[in-house]
């Protein structure tokens, strides 16, 4: 399990991140919903150990991740899915799947890793040897989840999946999250409250830099008032 106690990250003078405190249980699709500027990214950044912490703590089944680097933490089992996707336009699909095994040493969990990606997104299967840069917006997000699973994660951390895509692909996209479920716990940002809460089992809001509200996704989506209060209606 994943626990995050009393976080505080600041950039410089501004607070970002006040006081969250959430946990991702294992098997489960955890959510962080929120207006802009609510401090989602910058709580998925703090976990991988890419922002300096200026209170709390983070943990990983008891272990300290604060005295870890990034690649410790990747090696650990916990791994991005950044927003805007992040694959390398110039290397092929193949080469993006690799890159993200980078840290994997055997060939067994490769293959299987592989296998599992591409059971996921046959999509990849058929341009493996297309430039990265020439996929579709919903192929390059798949690619950025592929490469992501190579990595053989326990926990993925999802920023906005569903971001610039058409409502079908976004579908497709979700299709697949709650798939890679089975098997990998995945802590997930999205500002479409209402797609992710179908999604999620749990869920966190955020406002200013803290948790206003957290609850079971089905019981969120039932408080339809409150969904419609924070997020418009959406
Ligand atoms: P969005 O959906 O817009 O990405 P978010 O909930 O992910 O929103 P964050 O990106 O975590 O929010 O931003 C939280 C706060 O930190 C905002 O006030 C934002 O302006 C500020 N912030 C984020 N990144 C930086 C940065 N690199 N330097 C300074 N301030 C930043």
């Amino acid at each position: 399990m994943l626990s995050i106690h009393n976080l505080k990250v600041s950039y410089g003078n501004i607070v970002a991140v006040h006081n969250i405190s959430l946990q991702v249980r294992n098997g489960q699709i955890v959510c962080l919903i929120g207006p802009n500027g609510a401090g989602k990214t910058t709580t998925l950044r703090a976990i991988s150990g890419l922002l300096p912490i200026s209170g709390g703590s983070i943990t990983l089944n008891e272990i300290d991740l604060l005295k870890k680097q990034p690649h410790q933490i990747a090696k650990a089992g916990i791994i991005p899915v950044p927003e805007g996707r992040g694959i390398f336009p110039q290397l092929t699909v193949k080469e993006n799947l690799e890159m993200g095994a980078y840290l994997e040493d055997s060939p067994k969990r490769k293959r299987n890793n592989l296998e599992r990606v591409f059971t996921l997104f046959p999509e990849l299967v058929e341009r493996l040897n297309h430039w990265g840069g020439n996929l579709s917006g919903g192929q390059q997000q798949m690619l950025a989840i592929g490469r992501a699973l190579m990595a053989n994660p326990k926990i993925l951390l999802m920023d906005e999946p569903s971001m610039g895509l058409a409502p079908i692909v976004v579908e497709r996209i979700f299709q697949a999250i709650s798939k890679i479920r089975d098997g990998t716990t995945i802590l997930l940002v999205e500002q479409n409250a209402n797609l992710a809460l179908q999604y999620a089992d749990y869920a966190y809001v955020l406002e200013h830099g803290e948790v206003v509200l957290q609850g079971s996704a089905q019981s969120l989506l039932d408080t339809e008032d409150l969904v419609s209060a924070y997020f418009g209606g959406i």
